[in-house]
């Protein structure tokens, strides 16, 4: 399927907005962008020890950490409750629907979330008001392999 391509993202303009620019959170940068979906910091920890240029874990995790607070990456969590991050491209951030099964996401349509929750803000008098929706489920293909798989 054809995708719309973005503009090329600069890791280094990405490592800047979360602080102290240094290699291995660079490298973590380029890493995110390149997987091109979400992953634990476990995962993109492994991957780059096989690829040699090895970061620390707790290095991984504090600068995905950090590019999420800083609104550069989206954040979830995975039916065993571990945290998945994705690289936002954009400012502006996006809902995904998340496969539990093989982890394949794509973006949704938020616009009534976002209109529900500038409201919420607006009604409240809250600055920053931030807000966090998963949807999680079973992608089409992972159904069909366990409806093959179930025994008739
Ligand atoms: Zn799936
Ligand atoms: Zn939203």
């Amino acid at each position: 399927m054809a995708r719309n391509r973005q503009p090329a993202p600069t890791p280094l303009n990405e490592v800047a907005l979360i602080g102290r620019l240094t290699q291995q959170r660079t490298i973590v940068v380029e890493a995110l962008i390149q997987a091109n979906g979400f992953v634990s910091a476990q995962a993109l920890h492994g991957q780059l020890a096989a690829d040699s240029s090895p970061v620390g874990l707790s290095t991984v995790y504090r600068t995905l950490t950090a590019l999420a607070d800083a609104g550069r990456a989206d954040l979830v969590r995975d039916a065993s409750g571990e945290r998945l991050f994705r690289y936002r491209p954009g400012p502006d951030h996006r809902h995904y629907l998340i496969c539990t099964e093989c982890g394949l996401s794509r973006p949704v349509d938020s616009g009534p979330v976002e209109d529900w929750a500038d409201n919420i803000a607006q009604a409240s008098g809250f600055a920053n008001v931030r807000h966090t929706v998963e949807l999680a489920g079973v992608c089409p293909d992972c159904g069909r392999r366990h409806a093959a798989a179930e025994p008739l």
